[in-house]
């Protein structure tokens, strides 16, 4: 099984075909869920001990289990944050897979690790960040957002010691806005700290001055219990980006973290039409961004980035005997900048992607789905039986169907999936259940909006 033989070859042949094909595909089908039950009386056990074979198996996979999957990267598919990878940054996954490269450290994976490390420094400068900035390339925004913290508390626990400050709060705090990401609560639960919630406004940012009032009015051990805080580039529900500069202000005047989550938002650094949505993002301690939300990458990748990397070294760095042989003074380890050891090289195909295209061609594909969010409300606006919930500030538009029950929305969407059409899930804003268009596709049409809108007439 691990010799290259005729039947690899032969393998060999029907995967790429199968990828070729998988990727011609214009538009891609829809597909849709199956159950349990369904799926294995269709498909049953394929373990077995003497094999299937491979392209018994991989047919199998095309003809049953790939079309039990919705597929992300569909136009009309607006549910969640979805995802359009280029062909060229799937087709470089490929290649990562066949590679077998370890990318947790410089000594094993010097190439790879390099040109992740051009990617991130695209993002770095994007966000203004210092040339000595860097970080790491880890699963997703969760991670992200964990490895972050767990670094931001690092350092203020070795800064409390150095100042002699005592002991320790009871309890640490991470302070952020109402609509915060649920990843930075699951971080918080992970690290066994609470969480400080600040109250978001009517436009439903978080700003400095909010931030500033919830920490003056806490009790003096609640406010010195604060290592960090999170100000969001872009909610997952509504797009909206917080007021950054206030937030990082009031952060610094009290020597606490400041931390952005833009794993849905950030990509927008690279439109200059929104560019100023960001102000103050260049002085943060640390921000992540998804390329496999709205940089048009596969799954999974999450930059994440430290002004000083020197901080999250000391946080995330594993010391054991056998791994001593990695460390060298300019070896960069990815593996030190984040919870995990062993890593994939999983920023290459965006890496790829962004070498072959070039950042012209990012600009203007993020632009397109700033400008189809755009046309889009403009419709709603136009149509009798609908209406904005919000006016979108990036690319995802919220609206409510009027003199519809929350039974109609999920209806709905059942019906949409299963004709194979769209792809678009409730959500519920304020005890109301709504509807929500995560545009992140630059296939998607203006014409496919108004086709999913005609659909709620
Ligand atoms: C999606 C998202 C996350 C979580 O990212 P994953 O890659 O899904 O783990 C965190 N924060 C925001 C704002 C997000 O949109």
């Amino acid at each position: 099984v691990h010799r290259y033989d005729v039947e690899s070859d032969i393998l060999a042949q029907a995967i790429v075909d199968y990828a070729r094909d998988r990727l011609r595909l214009d538009p891609v089908p829809l597909d849709g869920s199956r159950s349990w039950a369904d799926l294995t009386a269709a498909v049953g056990e394929m373990i077995t001990p003497d094999g299937l074979g491979g392209v018994e198996v991989l047919g199998i996979f095309d003809k049953l289990l790939s079309r039990a999957c919705i597929s992300v990267d569909h136009p009309r598919n607006l549910s969640f944050i979805p995802a359009a990878p280029t062909k060229a940054a799937a087709l470089f996954d490929l290649v990562v897979g066949a590679s077998s490269v370890y990318a947790g450290s410089w000594l094993e994976g010097a190439g790879a690790v390099y040109a992740e490390n051009q990617a991130l420094r695209w993002l770095s400068d994007l966000a203004g960040f210092p040339p000595e900035a860097g970080g790491v390339f880890v699963q997703g925004g969760t991670l992200g957002n964990l490895s972050a913290l767990v670094a931001a508390r690092h350092t203020m626990q070795s800064r409390r010691t150095v100042a002699g400050r005592g002991a320790e709060p009871t309890r640490w705090r991470v302070a952020c806005g109402s609509d915060a990401h649920s990843s930075v609560q699951a971080a918080t639960r992970v690290m066994g700290v609470d969480v400080l919630v600040v109250p978001v406004g009517a436009d439903g940012r978080l700003t400095g001055a909010a931030l500033a009032r919830a920490l003056d009015a806490a009790d003096t051990d609640i406010r010195d219990s604060v290592f960090a805080v999170v100000a969001t580039a872009g909610t997952t529900q509504f797009g909206i980006v917080d007021d950054i500069r206030g937030i990082v202000d009031v952060a610094h005047e009290r020597g606490i973290w400041a931390h952005i989550d833009g794993a849905y938002g950030l990509a927008a650094l690279a439109a200059e039409s929104v560019r100023h949505l960001f102000d103050g993002v260049a002085a943060a301690d640390s921000f992540i961004v998804d390329p496999h939300k709205w940089l048009f990458a596969p799954f999974d990748a999450c930059a994440l980035i430290y002004r000083d990397p020197a901080l999250a070294r000391s946080a995330h760095a594993q010391k054991a005997g056998y791994l001593e042989v990695l460390e060298s003074p300019d070896a960069w380890n990815p593996a030190d900048y984040a919870i995990g050891l062993s890593r994939r090289a999983r920023g290459l195909p965006f890496w790829f992607s962004l070498a072959a295209h070039g950042t012209r061609a990012y600009s203007a594909a993020v632009e397109k789905s700033l400008a189809t969010a755009q046309a889009a409300a403009d419709q709603i606006r136009a149509l009798p039986y609908v209406e904005l919930v919000r006016d979108p500030q990036l690319s995802v538009v919220v609206l409510r169907r009027l003199n519809w029950a929350p039974e109609n929305y999920y209806e709905w969407t059942d019906k949409l999936l299963q004709a194979g059409f769209a792809f678009v899930t409730p959500t519920v804003h304020e005890g109301e259940t709504v509807t929500r268009f995560a545009i992140v596709n630059p296939c998607t049409e203006t014409a496919d909006i108004a086709a999913i809108l005609a659909t709620m007439a």
